[in-house]
């Protein structure tokens, strides 16, 4: 009997308790992860790694002979249930990486970083999820304007190779520092070829999808 490629796993529990979900899809070969709702106030990149995670079962078949993806929709449950960028101990999880330029120091309330890095939960969830299946890609999404691909690590020939089909802009830098970020983690400090996908704000899930379905499956085909 062919074996299911298609497995859901809880990976991490938020502060207030909710389930941290991932979907694994394929069995063998180079490991992408994608990410959605790292901040609850984004909900266009929870709905577009939805929109993925059902294309994908559904056509794993044709696409993933040696790739696994892993996908979780919504690290961030708490700030999604509570429309915040933060989670429930008002912290930002894109500054609470352990990574060397930590700080505590805050250029505004809503980047909080926690009293310590990797202090809250759903960060040590994707830690966890980091270490057990080692990503060669990541592709984390936000939402902002302006929309972009921003690259961390080696990831500047992926990030322009999705761009040939979406056409958003590649950038090196998002223009102000971003100390303790997922970005700076694995795409700096662990040599992870690293996307953070940034949506255009409020765009339609169906918009959205239209826009960068073929720029999704291309970061998965990529060789690096
Ligand atoms: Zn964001």
């Amino acid at each position: 009997m062919k074996k299911s490629s298609v497995e859901r796993k809880v990976i991490g529990t938020s502060v207030e308790g909710t389930s941290i979900e991932a979907w694994k899809i394929g069995h063998q070969g180079e490991i992408i992860h994608f990410y959605g709702g790292f901040h609850g106030d984004e909900p266009e990149g929870v709905e577009i790694a939805l929109k993925l995670k059902d294309y994908l079962i559904q056509h794993d078949a044709d696409l993933f002979q040696n790739k696994i993806v892993l996908i979780v929709p919504l690290v961030n449950p708490d700030g999604y249930k509570n429309k915040t960028r933060v989670n429930s101990h008002k912290v930002d999880l894109n500054r609470n990486f352990p990574t060397k330029d930590w700080t505590k120091e805050a250029l505004e309330p809503k980047y909080y970083p926690g009293p310590k890095p990797a202090s809250e939960p759903e960060v040590r969830a994707i830690l966890d999820l980091m270490d057990q299946f080692y990503p060669q890609k990541i592709i984390s999404f936000h939402s902002l304007i302006p929309h972009q691909l921003n690259y961390d690590g080696p990831a500047k020939k992926l990030a322009e190779a999705m761009s040939c089909y979406n056409h958003y802009p590649v950038t090196d830098h998002i223009g102000y520092p971003t100390p303790g970020s997922l970005g700076n983690y694995a795409g700096q400090e662990r040599n992870i070829a690293l996307i953070t996908y940034e949506l255009p704000e409020k765009i339609s899930k169906e918009k959205a999808w239209e826009e960068s379905k073929e720029a999704l499956l291309e970061a998965i085909r990529f060789v690096l």
